[in-house]
Formats: C-alpha cells, sequence, structure tokens
C-alpha cells in the first residue's frame, strides 16, 4: 500500500542502506578472488606520487606483454557496456549492463554482455569497477557476479546502493564484495594495474572516470559522462585534474560516443532546472511528471521546485520509489521527507499543491503513467486541469507508443508537455565540443570511441581526428574485437586492432531465464507473432496404419476457422492423404510423417494464404 509506504518511508529514512565504507585513507589488503590482493592507498599519497607513467610503480610486473582491451558490449548499441583490460594474466572489468531488446525480440526482458570469455580465466580477475549507477552499466551484476567468481567491486557510494537493491531481486547474486571508492581512492588490482579515478558528470551522480596505470602506459575509461560546470546536487568534472594526468601522458582514452553526433555543448543540468521552474510557474492544476527512476539529478530539481512552490510529492512506481529512498538515505538527494505524502493526504490537498512523480515517460506497459492514463492505477485518475509533463526525449522505437498514450491523455482533458529541453537521454552526454575538450586535456596517443552505435562511434573518431589525434592510431572496433598494445625494445609503443574476436553473442534475460532463449526460441516467437499456428492433431491405427476418424485442427492467430470451413476441411484431407501414403509401424515412421506434415501442409497453407504459420503436427499411435 503506498500509504503505508510513504509512513513507514518518512519514519525509517536514513535506516537501511549503510554501504560499508572503506572511507578515504588506508584500509587493509583484501583478498580477492584469484589471490590477488587489493591495496587501497590513501589520495595525499597520490600526490605526493604523482599519478601517470604507470610503469613506475610495476617493478614486479613485466613491461614486455601485450596491454588487450576487449569491449564485450557497447560497441555496436547504446547500452550492455562491459569492457575489461587484461596484461599478463591479470584482468579488471569495466561496468556490466544491461541492453534492452530490439523490436524483433519478441519477450524479452533485456540483453546482458556474453561472458563465455572469462571461461577457464576466473582467476585472472582482479577487479570490477562500475562507473556509475545506470542500467546499461549494472544491470547486468545479479547474472554475471556468481559466473565469474565473485571478484571484488569497486564504485562510488550511491551506485553501490543501487547495485545492493537490484541484487536484492535475484537469488543467483552472490553476496558481493562492494568497496566504496571516489576521486582520492586508489587502488592497486594484480601486479600490473593502478586504478585512480576521476569524478565526472552525468544524469546521476556519483559518475567516476577511470584512470588504470598499466605496464605500457595510462589507459582512461570516461564511463558515461558530460562536463557540467554547475551540477544539481554533485561536483562539478575537475579539469584541473584532468589536464594534469594529459600532461602526464596518456596512452589509451576510451570515450563515451553517445552524443557524438550532436554539435555544441552540453546543457547544464541546472540550466535545465531552470526551464521546469519557469513552465511550474504557469501550471495551476496537478502536475503529473513522468521520467526515469534513474535520472536522479533531474528527481533533485524536481524536489527542489516542489518545495519553492509549495506543492507536495507523491511518488510512485516502485524502481523510483526505490531510488528516491536509496539516494536520500545516503544523502545524494537532499529534501524534507514532509515533501512526500500518502495517499490519505494527498486527497485532502489542492490541485495547485500537488505534484505526481513517477516512472513510465516511454510508454511502458507497466509503468505508473501508463498505468494512469489508460485508468489502471488504484488511486490516480486523470482529469480536466491535469499537466502531464513527459521529462524525456523518445526513445528511438518508442515513438508511436508515445503519440497514442498522449492521445489517450489529452481525450481525458489533460494537458501535456514534451519539452525538449528537458531531453533525458541525450542530457547526461557529452556534445562534440565537450568531447574536443576531454581529448585537448587527455591529448591520448591511442583513442577508441565507446558506448554507442557504431555510426556515432566514426563521428567520435572524425572530431578525433579534428583534435590532432592521427587516424592510424584511432580504433574504432566492433564487440569482442581486441585492441593491443605493446611497447617495443626500445620502450615505443605501438598499437593494433585484431581481427580475431572473442564471443559477444547476446545472452538474452526472460522471466527467471538467462541464455535459455535462443535464437531458434525467438524465431518461433516471431514467426507466431507474425504468421500465427496451426496444430493437427491425428490419431493412427497401430496395426493397420490407417488414420482414425477426422484429424483434428487447432488454429491460433493463422486464420479464424468459422470463416475458413473450406481451407480447414482441404487442410483435413491433405493430413489423411499424408498419413495414407506413409507406412506408420514403427516410431521412424511417425516421425517421417510429422514432418511430412510440416512441410507439406505449411506449403500449402502458404500457396492458399501466403502465410506462413507455424505448423505443430501431433501424432497418436492408438
Ligand atoms: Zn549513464
Amino acid at each position: 500500500m503506498a500509504d503505508s509506504y510513504f509512513c513507514i518511508y518518512k519514519n525509517t529514512m536514513i535506516t537501511k542502506y549503510k554501504p560499508k565504507s572503506i572511507g578515504r585513507r588506508t584500509v587493509p589488503a583484501r583478498k580477492v578472488s584469484g589471490g590477488g590482493r587489493v591495496n587501497i592507498e590513501n589520495f595525499s599519497r597520490r600526490r605526493t606520487r604523482p599519478s601517470g607513467r604507470g610503469q613506475t610503480y610495476f617493478k614486479a610486473a613485466d613491461a614486455r606483454g601485450k596491454l588487450k582491451i576487449i569491449v564485450l558490449g557497447g560497441l555496436e548499441e547504446v547500452g550492455r557496456n562491459m569492457t575489461l583490460i587484461e596484461y599478463n594474466k591479470e584482468i579488471i572489468i569495466i561496468d556490466m549492463g544491461l541492453q534492452f531488446p530490439e523490436e524483433d525480440m519478441p519477450g524479452i526482458d533485456y540483453i546482458i554482455p556474453n561472458i563465455s570469455y572469462f571461461e577457464g580465466k576466473e582467476d585472472w580477475i582482479k577487479g570490477v569497477i562500475i562507473t556509475h549507477g545506470h542500467m546499461d552499466h549494472i544491470g547486468g551484476i545479479p547474472h554475471i557476479m556468481g559466473e565469474i567468481g565473485n571478484p571484488s567491486m569497486f564504485m562510488g557510494k550511491l551506485t553501490a546502493g543501487l547495485v545492493r537493491k537490484r541484487c536484492e531481486e535475484y537469488r543467483e547474486c552472490p553476496k558481493l564484495n562492494i568497496a566504496i571508492i571516489d576521486e582520492t581512492s586508489s587502488l592497486r588490482l594484480g601486479l600490473n594495474f593502478k586504478v585512480e579515478f576521476l569524478r565526472v558528470n552525468h544524469s546521476i551522480p556519483d559518475c567516476f572516470a577511470v584512470i588504470i596505470h598499466t605496464p605500457v602506459g595510462t589507459v582512461i575509461h570516461t564511463g558515461d559522462f558530460k562536463i557540467d560546470f554547475s551540477p544539481v546536487n554533485d561536483k562539478p568534472a575537475d579539469l584541473n585534474r584532468i589536464a594534469q594526468i594529459g600532461g602526464q601522458g596518456v596512452t589509451l582514452l576510451l570515450s563515451d560516443s553517445t552524443s557524438a553526433t550532436k554539435p555544441g555543448y552540453q546543457i547544464s543540468e541546472s540550466s535545465i532546472g531552470d526551464e521546469i521552474d519557469r513552465l511550474f510557474e504557469k501550471i495551476n492544476g496537478r502536475i503529473i511528471i513522468g521520467t526515469f527512476a534513474s535520472q536522479l539529478s533531474r528527481i533533485q530539481k524536481i524536489f527542489d521546485l516542489a518545495a519553492k512552490h509549495g506543492r507536495k510529492i507523491y511518488l510512485q512506481g516502485r524502481s523510483m520509489k526505490d531510488n528516491v529512498e536509496i539516494a536520500h538515505q545516503i544523502g545524494y538527494l537532499k529534501f524534507n521527507p514532509h515533501l512526500l505524502v500518502c495517499d490519505t493526504e494527498l486527497r485532502r490537498l489542492q490541485d495547485n499543491k500537488i505534484i505526481i512523480l513517477g516512472t513510465g515517460a516511454q510508454g511502458e506497459n507497466n509503468a505508473f503513467l501508463m498505468r494512469v492514463v489508460t485508468g489502471e492505477h488504484k488511486t490516480i485518475r486523470l482529469k480536466r486541469g491535469d499537466t502531464v509533463i513527459f521529462s524525456s526525449s523518445i526513445i528511438p522505437g518508442n515513438e508511436r507508443t508515445i503519440q497514442s498514450l498522449k492521445d489517450i491523455i489529452v481525450r481525458q482533458g489533460a494537458k501535456i508537455i514534451h519539452y525538449e529541453m528537458m531531453d533525458v537521454h541525450a542530457g547526461g552526454h557529452a556534445k562534440q565540443e565537450d568531447l574536443k575538450l576531454m581529448m585537448r586535456l587527455l591529448k591520448p596517443k591511442f583513442f577508441m570511441p565507446i558506448e554507442a552505435n557504431h555510426y556515432m562511434l566514426q563521428a567520435h573518431a572524425d572530431l578525433a581526428e579534428q583534435v590532432g589525434i592521427s587516424r592510424d592510431n584511432i580504433f574504432i572496433a566492433d564487440n569482442g574485437q581486441i585492441l593491443e598494445i605493446e611497447k617495443d625494445v626500445k620502450g615505443n609503443i605501438g598499437g593494433a586492432l585484431s581481427q580475431e574476436k572473442v564471443i559477444t553473442d547476446y545472452v538474452m534475460v526472460d522471466g527467471l531465464g538467462v541464455g535459455d532463449v535462443s535464437n531458434i526460441v525467438l524465431r518461433d516467437r516471431r514467426v507466431m507473432a507474425e504468421d500465427g499456428m496451426i496444430v493437427v492433431i491425428a490419431t493412427i491405427d497401430s496395426k493397420t496404419g490407417d488414420i482414425i476418424g477426422n484429424p483434428d485442427i487447432i488454429s491460433r492467430g493463422f486464420v479464424y476457422m468459422k470463416e475458413n470451413k473450406k481451407l480447414i476441411e482441404d487442410t483435413r484431407m491433405k493430413v489423411k492423404q499424408i498419413a495414407k501414403n506413409s507406412s506408420s509401424r514403427t516410431q521412424n515412421d511417425i516421425d517421417h510423417i510429422k514432418n511430412t506434415i510440416r512441410n507439406n501442409i505449411g506449403q500449402f497453407l502458404f500457396s492458399k494464404t501466403k502465410r506462413r504459420p507455424m505448423v505443430l503436427p501431433v501424432v497418436i499411435k492408438v
């Protein structure tokens, strides 16, 4: 019940989530899977010993090896991000995301990275680093961690809260060994890696770029980022430090390409807030906002504006409540709990004192907004005078759903605001000028665009060339391709993309099943979705081989049987003929009859209808 939730919620703030912090200072060595040891050094030490030129830290490491960069997901799509960095049988993993399914994957919940590459190499994994708390970076964790030996994980405090919450929902997720990091942390992972963090901005607080010092130089993985000089409830990216790292020499930059096709600079989260502020001023009725539960910066702004405009917030949608609760408890969302109202309080409030904040700006079926609009929500009904704000841009592919959602909203007398300034998805990522700034400051020798579709990677590569990175040193890879970087005897560093690929086939998650939906299952679903199915049941006398009575025909999604009596009757006759022409004494014969029914009836129905329903023959011997 919403009522009890809020009442409990208000009374239990700051109790449940107490992430295990490793603090800012020295922490005892921690045993990790594979026998490696993790040292978390303090920040002041990093200052006295300048970072960069990573090889000075690697007396024990062999600098003659090859550094391999393998991206398992995120080079042919926006989503499923997972990158691994390998050197001399030591691996660190960055992110473990999910990807939402394509349109031709009916019934699939989401896709996770394929981890076949780690088979037999579990001991090599020295740590998993998570850049931030969005699903396309954390969604695979509950499914993957148990499969790779549950190595130590490192992430920001808010990210840890979101990861732990997600893992509670999956029984297969082992108890995770998470250490909290921030921009002052410094980790030694295995013999070959020293890792530091750089705070960057995005649409959720606590985002970090990862600096990895390796025996062949420094690698930087930006994670998702934008450069925001006035972020909401987050610290701005530290440009000084980025420049300092650039000055020390960067061998390879892996950088976010999500908005690489968009010219200009990304707008600041606080100017998006100003726009919402102006909108709120003009609205007199209830405000209903649909957004992503992960857009915590946007959600913070809505809380601030609710307080400013004297409105209360009625929070809806499970993921929204979870995220707000976690972020509030660890201090990443700041608001007075009295801003939140329960069902009973909501009924007493005037319309101009209410903001209803929930999930579902993409027309998602079970999300709060859809349930309200279709009248399926328990307590909230749309009414004249309401204003519905879609606080996110439309993800390609969702256009039609959102259009029909808007039709239903307007028919009920409510107004719609779908303001492009409040563009959530693009809003979190660096645009062309920001990307160039990052490259100018870091001055990498090699560059590899990541985290987008191929054409966006290409656009990012063009930008890299514009800022002076040699085309030969820019690598546009596909998922699973291996970028190898090595040092020759004279100390020159060379890089090349191998043609060999590791396996990155889709692993699909459907309900409780992980990876058990193959392409064959998907093809069947598509066939059934497009042309339906027909079941043919024939009973055969085992002594004579004759068919008994009339075969039964059942159609679902193919034709309406009552209106197609002739077609059904002709199909029956065909089945009888097939049975008559075959012998049917052994099991082989039965299989043969089934195959013949499947093929011949399939062809027959196609010749009559130009449709290809799935034909399921059932032959019973009596
Ligand atoms: Zn993100």
